[in-house]
């Protein structure tokens, strides 16, 4: 199937690595201008760079997700550089992982503002402008441990659960200026934020999924790419999840 993509503009936040730069790589194939941001200005810099190399259109922004005000500024600034943003995807997220007893105030706060705020700071920032426009997307990178929960994630599972909540409201909020919201819940990838798990894990991993494998970023970008383009205008408020068949 041939993507429609005509003039569009998209932001990925964590898209200096893993699934969030396979996305950005993904959609700058398919002719958007993608406007990289992460932590780092050497991590989203690499991305955008090796992006343009391959004949793509990429610009790169380091800021910080959790910060509102860092948030709201940059996203001003970069309307105003590239007239305008259609589609945002809210990757960017951590783990302090540990068992609720043991869970320090700053892991919770850490995880809920990286992973959850930061998607109400660029979701409030940007679709002003996507709805004068009639045309937006918004793309929510959850996780399945936010549909299911899992011991030692009590921070990470609010956040990703709260994102399905806050999607569903972005999509009935929003749906009469034509902009769709939706969220993926990817199972466990292959990224920098899984390569900590040691082997064994990994392999008692695999024998919950029925396809037994880990997944790859680019099971995930594969559909966010198909969510940002023009054909997936009817589709709106859903929850996807690409695990393998770990949870049904
Ligand atoms: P990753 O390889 O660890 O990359 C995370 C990205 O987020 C990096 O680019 C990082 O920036 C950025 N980031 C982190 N904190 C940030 C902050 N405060 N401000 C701006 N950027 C920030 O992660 P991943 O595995 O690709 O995961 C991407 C998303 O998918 C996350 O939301 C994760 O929760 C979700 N997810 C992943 C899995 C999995 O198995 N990997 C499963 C389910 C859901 P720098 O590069 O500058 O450090």
């Amino acid at each position: 199937m041939n993507l429609t993509f005509t003039d569009r503009v998209a932001l990925v936040t964590g898209a200096g690595r893993g699934i969030g730069k396979a996305i950005a790589e993904e959609l700058a194939r398919e002719g958007v201008k993608v406007i990289c941001v992460s932590k780092s200005e050497s991590s989203c810099g690499g991305a955008a760079e090796a992006i343009r190399a391959s004949g793509g259109n990429a610009v790169a922004r380091a800021v910080d997700v959790s910060d509102g005000a860092a948030v709201a500024q940059a996203a001003e600034e970069l309307l105003k550089e590239h007239g305008k943003i259609d589609i945002l995807v809210n990757n960017a997220g951590i783990t302090r992982d540990t068992l609720l007893m043991r869970m320090k105030d700053e892991d919770w706060h850490d995880v809920i503002r990286t992973n959850l705020d930061s998607c109400f700071y660029w979701t409030r920032a940007l679709t002003t402008a996507m709805g004068r426009n009639r045309w937006g997307r918004v793309i929510n990178i959850s996780s399945v441990v936010g549909q299911m929960g899992n011991a030692g994630q009590a921070n990470y599972a609010a956040a990703k659960a709260g994102m399905l909540g806050f999607t569903k409201t972005v999509a009935r909020e929003f749906a009469k200026r034509g902009i769709t919201a939706n969220a993926v819940c990817p199972g466990f990838i292959e990224t920098d934020m899984t390569s900590v798990l040691d082997e064994k894990t990994k392999e008692v991993i695999v024998q919950q999924v029925p396809l037994r494998r880990l997944g790859k970023v680019e099971d995930i970008s594969r559909l966010v790419t198909y969510l940002s383009s023009e054909e997936s205008g009817y589709i709106t408020g859903q929850t996807f999840t690409v695990d393998g068949g770990m949870v049904m």
